[in-house]
């Protein structure tokens, strides 16, 4: 059983992935009401508006939760991992999730910055990574 991969050629999200594919953190954007619209649809769901848009947002965020994995339920992912749920800056209300290796010590609202994982099936996912950068405090 090989890593999971996502399936990148849906209608509402394939956007996304062709930005990841060429280094770029992108959100679906309302034209109308400029709300941010996560997971993405065609439709804001905030106007009710159907001018929609993907807008190349900066690939910084900040920790909002995050879970260490400690019991193995997939061969091609070894523990312990822990899962990120970063919010991302430039886009409020939304959140991606990632994967970090092993079980840093973190803490809420940490920098994190998006890095571009290449799968196994050729696509690009976008993942973070501590921003060792960006913590101004
Ligand atoms: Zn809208």
């Amino acid at each position: 059983m090989g890593p999971l991969v996502p399936y990148t050629h849906d209608r509402d999200t394939s956007g996304f992935f062709e930005a990841a594919a060429e280094g770029r953190l992108v959100v679906r954007t309302c034209t109308d009401c400029a709300a941010s619209i996560h997971p993405p649809t065609a439709h804001c769901p905030h106007c009710g508006g159907w001018n929609t848009h993907w807008r190349h947002v900066a690939g910084t965020g900040r920790l909002h939760s995050w879970t260490t994995v400690t019991h193995q339920i997939h061969p091609a992912y070894p523990t312990p991992y822990t899962l990120v749920v970063v919010a991302v800056d430039a886009a409020p209300g939304v959140r991606l999730i990632g994967a970090l290796p092993g079980a840093p010590v973190l803490h809420a609202e940490q920098p994190m910055r998006v890095r571009f994982e290449k799968l196994a099936d050729g696509s690009v996912l976008p993942q973070w990574q501590i921003d060792e950068t960006g913590d101004a405090s």
